[in-house]
């Protein structure tokens, strides 16, 4: 008797437990848009106080605000930018789980709803419904991911769920919360799915009431519009407020029209700086216009519709409205635009109304918020249902339906895609790395190259973008005559010669440092130049040289060593230099006539060191992407993904995807050291020949420790094995797997050149990674 209840599908324990899991949640949802409102509230009102106090205030507080949450959400928090409407399309649109939780993170909700609310005390012009939307839908799906329901079905079915709660409960508008699922978030009619999204809008919304009383957002509005004539204003305002809504949209979407493409630039570039100057025209609107444009906006749409006395320059507010809501938008503060859009729509209207006189002002004004709301959303089911129950009026159902499809048609000339569509898509070609054309990459750093292979990420690209190797190897780019140099120097008697462990298997011309150690010379590995100074302190009867290689990150522990030195006056340490510089390197790879690089992962540590200067005349003179990336695959991926955005968008910036490390202006002691004891020289660098201040070389104050002055040593030269490719390798052009020689007779055991031999160097890399599939 017992299996067959159980089997009885409505009362199975896990349709039950389903079902508690979203009647769970939607109360859950209810709550946290009743608190969200009340938070709202209190912060718009302590700013209303303070402009009470004196109206010049916004001036500061608004921008201040503007630039704060603009700062606060650049990174981590960035999904919780604008509405929320798009980060839930998005979310529903993506086969990515990692990522969709991501965006729909209970962690992501208090942000959004925190920074809403701080968003609201700072005077912006927006509104709480989109972000109780992106509210409703994170906590239903999270609920769902506590109870273990990742199913993607089902996490879609929460999702939804969730955002019709949130709307629902934000608006007390049940029905609109269900037409806005069914229309604008899932595209279309699910029928599997319509029980739980009633059940859901049901309790979320009977939690709202219960806690809030029963109401009409706007209030009842006796707004009427009889046969005949008066049906112009439907006309009229289905194409103008459509036109605006359409216009509205295409703005904050920063369309291609060539002043809003720079404006995008502009934010993507000094996105701060953008946010104080909206902030400020917010402020300085009200604050010139006569009217408040601060908040939602849901006052001043009120007094209109309710057609209160002082409520005669309507044409204006919506103007005014309008300008605050796309100055707002475009800040990046998080915030919805619902209900400033519906405060625009009921100026706009108020404004037409004389226009009309056939029709009652109060219908035009409400015929006005349902037309631009549907031209705003080009979702006219949506926003003529919101219209209906937010001004619990059923008489002008015809009428408003009939304006939300003239305004939407409107809306389509002037703005193509559907705003919460468009911003949806950008996520996810943001997070799909799009690319329309084929591009090649360089990272710079061998660290990075064997990230890349380890992961296998070079597999994973989309096609048509390729990553190639550059000279980031620091042993591989040592010029064989130093390695001669070296070698010479560990033949005499006096010399201890120290360097790090794989410059002593890098071949030379005619041998490498551990067949020098094994004919008798005294060569040892050390960890840093900072030892063999030690070493030179120990053995004072010993000449110590170190033999000092590599970029800007090996460069300060070298000038570290080579002051203490002097400091401590000992001479019997010395350097035999070979450090190099990477942006005359970019610059020589950019030069080659035949250059096929289109971006650059420049490599996060020496950027660290020396910060992003040195690499924006490069990025300007070639118009180059360069994006200062670090080493793990996420980091990788990452700058690779900026890089990738910046080609396909036709820009050409220095961005920074290492910033939890790297400060523009570098680690500024380390610089001082490396300018007080070394200076800029041309530089012989292995494969690319010399480079105009390509290295570094002692200034003349600190000569003494010189090793090549020291012992009279000749300037070096460059003859590579006749067999190895490193200076194709190094530049990008040839891929270690291409060379003839590799895993045949060039093996990390047996090298026939440096790329092979070193930690960082390509070739090894490729045989540790690859050499199966070679
Ligand atoms: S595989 Fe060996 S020979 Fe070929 S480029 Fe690399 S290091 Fe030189």
């Amino acid at each position: 008797m017992r299996g067959a209840w159980t089997r009885h599908d409505w009362l199975s324990p896990g349709r039950w437990r389903r079902r508690l899991v979203y009647w769970g949640g939607a109360v859950l949802v209810g709550l946290a848009a009743v608190g969200f409102a009340w938070l709202c509230d209190a912060a718009f009102d302590l700013f209303e106080r303070l402009r009470a106090h004196h109206r010049g205030w916004p001036l500061l507080v608004t921008p201040l605000t503007f630039v704060a949450l603009a700062w606060v959400t650049q990174g981590r928090l960035a999904a919780t930018r604008g509405s929320g409407i798009p980060q839930v399309k998005a979310a529903l649109s993506s086969t990515d789980g990692a990522w969709r939780a991501g965006l729909l993170s209970v962690r992501m909700a208090l942000a959004k709803m925190g920074l809403t609310v701080l968003a609201m005390g700072g005077g912006a012009s927006v509104g709480r419904e989109g972000p109780t939307v992106h509210v409703g839908a994170s906590l239903l799906f999270a609920v769902g991911r506590r109870f273990g329901f990742n199913d993607p079905v089902v996490s879609r079915h929460l999702v939804l769920a969730g955002a019709a709660a949130g709307i629902a409960a934000a608006f007390n508008t049940p029905l609109a919360g269900v037409v806005f699922a069914i229309e604008e978030m899932a595209g279309g009619f699910e029928e599997r799915m319509s029980g739980v999204l009633l059940t859901a809008v049901i309790v979320a919304g009977v939690t709202a009431i219960g806690l809030l009383g029963d109401y009409a957002y706007f209030g009842h509005v006796d707004a009427l519009l009889p046969l005949g004539e008066a049906w112009l204003a439907v006309l009229v305002t289905g194409l103008l407020c459509g036109l605006a809504g359409g216009l509205f949209a295409r703005l904050i979407l920063l369309q291609p029209v060539q002043w809003l493409r720079r404006l995008r630039f502009a934010r993507a570039r000094s996105g701060l700086l953008l946010a104080a100057g909206c902030g400020l025209l917010v402020a300085a609107l009200t604050v010139l216009g006569g009217h408040d444009l601060h908040g939602t906006g849901y006052a001043q749409a009120r007094a209109i519709l309710q057609q209160e006395a002082g409520q005669d320059s309507g044409a204006l507010y919506g103007l005014l409205k309008f300008a605050a809501n796309v100055l707002s938008y475009w800040s990046g503060v998080p915030g919805g635009i619902f209900s400033p859009s519906l405060a625009v729509g009921a100026g706009l209207g108020q404004g037409l109304a004389p226009w009309i006189p056939s029709a009652p002002v109060a219908t035009v004004v409400l015929l006005g918020m349902a037309g631009y709301l549907a031209g705003v959303t080009q979702a006219p089911l949506t926003a003529a249902v919101i219209a209906l129950e937010l001004t619990a009026n059923h008489s002008m159902v015809i009428p408003i339906m009939a304006t939300c499809l003239v305004a939407r048609g409107a809306s389509t000339l002037v703005c193509r895609k559907a705003v919460y569509g468009a911003f949806a898509d950008r996520l996810l070609a943001d997070h799909r790395l799009t690319v329309t054309r084929p591009w090649t990459v360089m990272e710079i750093c061998g660290g990075q190259t064997h990230a890349i292979l380890s992961a296998g990420l070079d597999r994973l690209l989309p096609e048509g973008l390729t990553l190639v190797h550059g000279p980031g190897c620091p042993v591989c780019v040592t010029p064989t005559g130093v390695i001669d140099q070296a070698i010479a120097l560990a033949g005499r008697a006096e010399v201890v010669l120290c360097s790090f462990g794989d410059m002593l298997r890098v071949p030379g011309s005619g041998g490498d440092l551990l067949s020098a150690r094994a004919a008798g010379g005294d060569v040892r590995a050390v960890y840093s130049p900072l030892d063999a100074l030690a070493l030179a302190r120990r053995e004072p009867q010993r000449q110590v040289v170190f033999l000092a290689v590599g970029f800007e990150t090996t460069a300060p522990a070298a000038a570290a060593a080579v002051s203490q030195a002097a400091a401590l006056g000992l001479d019997n340490f010395s350097l035999l230099t070979a450090q190099v510089r990477v942006p005359p390197a970019i610059a020589a790879l950019l030069d080659a006539p035949d250059c096929a690089i289109d971006g650059f992962l420049a490599a996060g540590h020496v950027c660290t060191v020396m910060g992003l200067a040195e690499y924006e005349p490069l990025v300007a003179r070639y118009r180059v992407p360069m994006v200062a990336t670090g080493f793990e695959p996420a980091d990788i991926l990452h700058g690779l993904l900026r890089c990738v955005r910046q080609l396909e968008a036709g820009e050409a910036r220095l961005e920074n995807a290492y910033a939890r490390m790297t400060q523009a202006s570098g680690n500024p002691a380390a610089r001082r050291l490396l300018e007080t004891v070394f200076e800029p020289v041309d530089q012989l660098w292995r494969g690319l020949g010399r480079l105009p201040s390509g290295g570094l070389r002692l200034r003349p104050q600190y000569a003494a420790w010189d090793a090549a002055t020291r012992f009279g040593l000749p300037e070096p030269a460059d003859d590579l094995d006749g067999a190895c490719q490193a200076g194709s390798v190094l530049r990008g052009r040839l891929r270690p797997d291409q060379c003839p020689e590799f895993a045949v007779r060039c093996t990390p055991q047996r090298p026939l050149g440096a790329p092979m031999v070193s930690a960082e160097g390509a070739c090894a890399a490729y045989y540790r990674y690859r050499q199966h599939t070679a």
